[in-house]
């Protein structure tokens, strides 16, 4: 068994791979593929309609939300967001909290003023900050839930009278959502939720239509919402595969469940970080990541013994990332508390033959 750790795209639970791959056989008693179908047939249709019904469930999303299954990543996002809602010489804040943040903040300068409001470059994306002034006037606070490549995650949103748009790629459905704090959440599909090529947007209706720019027809939200995310055709695959994920954390007991194991699964990992003499944390305590868990080694020559011991484990995906080196374990709602004790166990077997 291969113990998959890799940041994204990133693991899939076992049983939705099989269906996935079943389907991609036959599908729905159709004698077809579910990758040959129509995204106009009855039995595509049903997939949209649960897709959606469960990113309900799972969100606390009611009617006055969207949701949307839209194409080009979170990183279309960055700008689409601004793009629809802020309006022209309007302000809206951000916090800068790594490589992700940074290019939602460039990408949003296009569209209006867009003050920095708090930023944790100083000590190297280390921690996420937790005090800021909000301009007057605020449209709204976007911030990046969880901080994919440094390890750092909001263990509780930001207290503000404002609504949050929250890019929640790396920690969707990994806890439970108050969705009433959030106006746009938004999430690429291949971190926690499904392939790449999907991402989800749970949008509230209200905010749309309110600024006065021309937006291109495929960019404006809106269109996606009357056509309910069927004006060109979807990425049909990658959307059933998600409603599967979604129907499987269902079965884990929900978002709630999947928090208390992914906090066990984290803690699992952490202490071994805290008490393993040749490794140690990069993030700052009170905000590390129960998704990605990055740490560094003590010595910088312990760096490739590890990694060749990882491979020998079956353990992959735990090279940092390049930005940050080191170590990044990406412990996702699909991945087994089993798989995590057998990245301790190597951690614990590299410091009795090196440490
Ligand atoms: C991976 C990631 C992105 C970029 O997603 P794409 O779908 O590749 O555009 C954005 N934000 C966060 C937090 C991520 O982890």
């Amino acid at each position: 068994m291969v113990h998959n750790f890799f940041a994204g795209p990133a693991i899939l639970p076992k049983s939705v791979l099989k269906k996935a791959s079943e389907s991609v056989l036959s599908f729905a008693d159709m004698g077809l593929s579910v990758l040959e179908i129509s995204h106009r047939s009855k039995q595509f249709g049903e997939v949209m309609e649960k897709a959606e019904n469960l990113t309900r469930t799972l969100s606390g999303a009611t009617d006055d939300y969207a949701v949307l299954f839209l194409t080009g990543g979170a990183s279309s996002q960055f700008y689409l967001t601004a793009m629809n809602v802020l309006g022209k010489g309007e302000t809206a804040a951000y916090v800068d909290t790594g490589t992700w943040s940074t290019k939602a903040i460039k990408e949003a300068k296009l569209f209006g003023n867009i003050e920095v409001v708090a930023s944790s470059a100083d000590r190297g994306y280390s921690y996420v900050p937790k005090n800021f002034n909000l301009p007057s006037n605020t449209k709204y606070l976007h911030i990046t839930s969880n901080n994919t490549i440094y390890g750092t995650q909001y263990q509780k949103m930001p207290d503000v009278s404002v609504p949050l748009v929250c890019d929640m790629s790396s920690d969707l459905f990994s806890r439970p959502i108050d969705i009433e704090k959030y106006d746009i959440i938004y999430a690429g599909a291949q971190k926690n939720l499904g392939p790449a090529g999907v991402t989800l947007v749970i949008i509230k209706k209200d905010i749309l239509g309110k600024v006065e720019r021309e937006i291109p027809t495929m960019l404006d939200y809106r269109t996606h919402i009357t056509k309910g995310s069927m004006f060109n055709t979807p990425p049909a695959f990658p959307i059933y595969v998600s409603m599967l994920t979604m129907e499987w954390i269902m079965e884990q007991g929900g978002p709630g469940r999947m928090q208390e194991i992914n906090e066990e699964k984290a803690s699992i990992l952490y202490n071994e970080i805290d008490r393993n003499p040749c490794f140690t944390g990069k993030a700052e305590s009170e905000d590390r990541s129960r998704m990605n868990v990055t740490f560094l080694p003590t010595k910088e020559e312990y760096t490739e013994p590890f990694l060749d011991m990882c491979a020998a484990n079956n353990c992959v995906g735990v090279k940092g990332h390049r930005s940050v080196g080191g170590f990044r374990a990406s412990i996702y709602n699909a991945i087994s508390k089993e798989s995590v004790q057998v990245l301790t166990d190597t951690m614990k077997d590299f410091a009795n033959k090196f440490g």
